[in-house]
């Protein structure tokens, strides 16, 4: 088995048959044509040609990928009547003698290699596009067509390159994906892949032509081709594949419809990221917004503790990208089994026991005033919430509150503008939920992490996999830790989340939905799974405390 790299612009799986396509180059010459005005008529009827060729391309986009992907075809028209590039061919036949197609080729090339060359790398992507028009005036003039690009079994598609105007006319019930040696992921080829759904990989640098025939697997998540792969690995990647066509299936289905039972009960699900690079899956997947930033991420990824100005640029962005949807930021629970290099958390015992959360803070103010002003500061961009990790009493939230309100006085005073945030308590240790009257009337919303809970709770290490036959994720004390905090939020009038690994198992959404939990924030991926579950049920309005039968028997 061989392995092959390249730059993947779709996730997803193709598994086939690998056909290679040459393309087929006219040969021209660059001897001189005897008629100049003969040449320029017939370089102006080949333009009008090109010109249809592409309008016809434009209504087959539109029907196969939407009028933002079709207007690459206008664009290309439009290059057809462009006064520089037609300008250089005509200059060319008319003074150096050339024949159309000659002059078509080297006016042609200059041009893709101006562009090639700017800095821009969207912009420098267009330069395929200007081949592909050069391509169609060729093809009209010379009346080579390219090679068809159909077979009668599904395949993957090998090729030096691909124009959008030979992508768009790919059939898609034979095609699995395509491996190109040039290309750039931002080229319109790219793009056109994209809506149409197929995996590809371009710059993949080893195309070679024996590879005609042999069997692939073209894995579009890591960008990499598997030549001759073997049988336990064609298995492998087949569940997987098998398992991205349910999710893209959902996707199709669930995008936009509300997460509600039949009966009318609903309950949001937002989802959790850890940066950044999670933005994509969060729009991707529909999340109603993010329920749980672990912002410690940025900290943890960083060889030194990020500055007021970093921490701020990537919470305006997440913040812009996802407005008006809540971004619900988690202070950085650092501390246990996240500490920073760059950090010292003194000698600890039992550091889950330990400096951690906002203890570590708190303890700390400067460096938690860091993360608070960044915050503030990012507030005007979208809709903030901050929320406050391993509370055990109001208290605390109290102080985490104070300086909070500290940093918007002191950034007032600067003149440095700042938005409003609601603050939320996360309930991840037992003390808190025994409080949770008492924190539910200092803050705006709860967010209940049950990974912690469970660990605090029953007194299980959760980095101990030797606890695992003792460990029981629905564990009853659990449970009716949730719904205690769940009551005591609604007592206060505020909404109680779900932020921890239980928010996305399916046997207990029945239940959340029952004991009235607001709303559940996971994995992005979980979010559509979660409301085609949702959409399926029907609680016949009972919304009393029902624990799963199997747990509560006495
Ligand atoms: C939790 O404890 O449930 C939680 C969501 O936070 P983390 O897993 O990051 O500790
Ligand atoms: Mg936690």
């Amino acid at each position: 088995m061989l392995t092959i790299n390249g730059n993947s612009i779709l996730d997803g799986i193709a598994i086939g048959t690998l056909r290679v396509v040459r393309q087929m180059q006219p040969s021209i010459s660059n001897t001189p044509a005897t008629d100049p005005e003969a040449e320029l008529a017939r370089f102006e009827q080949a333009r009008l040609r090109a010109i249809d060729q592409q309008n016809t391309l434009y209504e087959e986009a539109l029907l196969k990928a939407g009028a933002e992907i079709a207007a690459v075809f206008s664009i290309h028209a439009l290059m057809l009547e462009d006064e520089e590039f037609m300008g250089s061919i005509r200059t060319m036949i008319r003074t150096e003698h050339s024949t159309a197609e000659y002059a078509v080729l080297v006016s042609g090339s200059r041009h893709a290699a101006v562009i090639a060359g700017l800095d821009d790398p969207y912009l420098a992507a267009r330069s395929a596009d200007i081949e592909d028009v050069t391509q169609s005036l060729l093809e009209t003039l010379t009346g080579v067509l390219p090679a068809p690009l159909q077979f009668d079994q599904p395949f993957i598609l090998v090729a030096d390159d691909l124009a959008p105007s030979q992508t768009i006319r790919l059939d898609k019930k034979q095609l699995l994906g395509f491996v190109t040696r040039k290309g750039s992921a931002a080229s319109h080829t790219a793009i056109l892949a994209r809506s149409m759904n197929i995996p590809a990989l371009v710059q993949c640098q080893e195309v070679n032509d024996n590879w005609n025939g042999r069997q692939a697997i073209l894995d579009g998540y890591s960008g990499t081709l598997y030549l001759d792969p073997t049988p336990q690995m064609v298995k492998t990647f087949s569940e997987l594949r098998r398992k991205d066509e349910e999710h893209r299936a959902l996707l199709t289905r669930l995008r936009g419809l509300p997460n509600q039972t039949k009966d009318g009960c609903t309950i949001e699900i937002e989802a959790n990221i850890g940066g950044l690079e999670d933005l994509a899956q969060v729009e991707e997947n529909d999340a109603a917004g993010v329920g749980l930033f672990r912002s410690e991420f940025l900290y943890l990824n960083s060889p030194a503790a990020p500055t007021e100005d970093e921490q701020f640029a990537v919470y305006k962005q997440v913040l812009k990208r996802l407005a008006p949807k809540r971004v619900v930021v988690r202070t950085c629970d650092l501390g246990a089994d996240k500490m920073p290099d760059y950090m010292d958390f003194g000698e600890e015992i039992n550091p889950a026991l330990g400096l951690r959360g906002v203890r570590f803070c708190l303890t700390h103010p400067d460096f938690f005033k860091t993360q608070l002003r960044a915050l503030l500061r990012a507030a005007c961009y979208g809709n903030l919430a901050v929320m406050f990790p391993m509370l055990t009493r109001a208290e605390e939230l109290e102080a985490c509150k104070e300086l909070l309100e500290i940093c918007r006085a002191e950034l007032q005073r600067q003149g440095i503008p700042t938005g409003p945030v609601q603050v939320g308590a996360m309930i991840e240790t037992p003390a808190a939920v025994l409080n949770a009257s008492e924190i539910a009337a200092s803050c705006d919303f709860f967010s209940i992490g049950t990974n912690d809970l469970h660990q605090y709770l029953c007194a299980m290490d959760r980095q101990n996999q030797t606890l695992d036959s003792f460990s029981d994720p629905r564990h009853p004390a659990l449970l009716r830790a949730v719904e205690w905090t769940v009551q005591a939020a609604h007592r206060h009038g505020i909404k109680a989340a779900i932020c921890g690994e239980l928010a996305a198992d399916p046997t207990m959404t029945e239940w959340f939905l029952r004991i009235g939990v607001d709303a559940l924030s996971v994995n992005p991926v979980s979010v559509l799974p979660l409301r085609e579950q949702i959409r399926e049920m029907d609680l016949m309005g009972v919304f009393a405390f029902m624990p799963p039968e199997v747990r509560f028997t006495k």
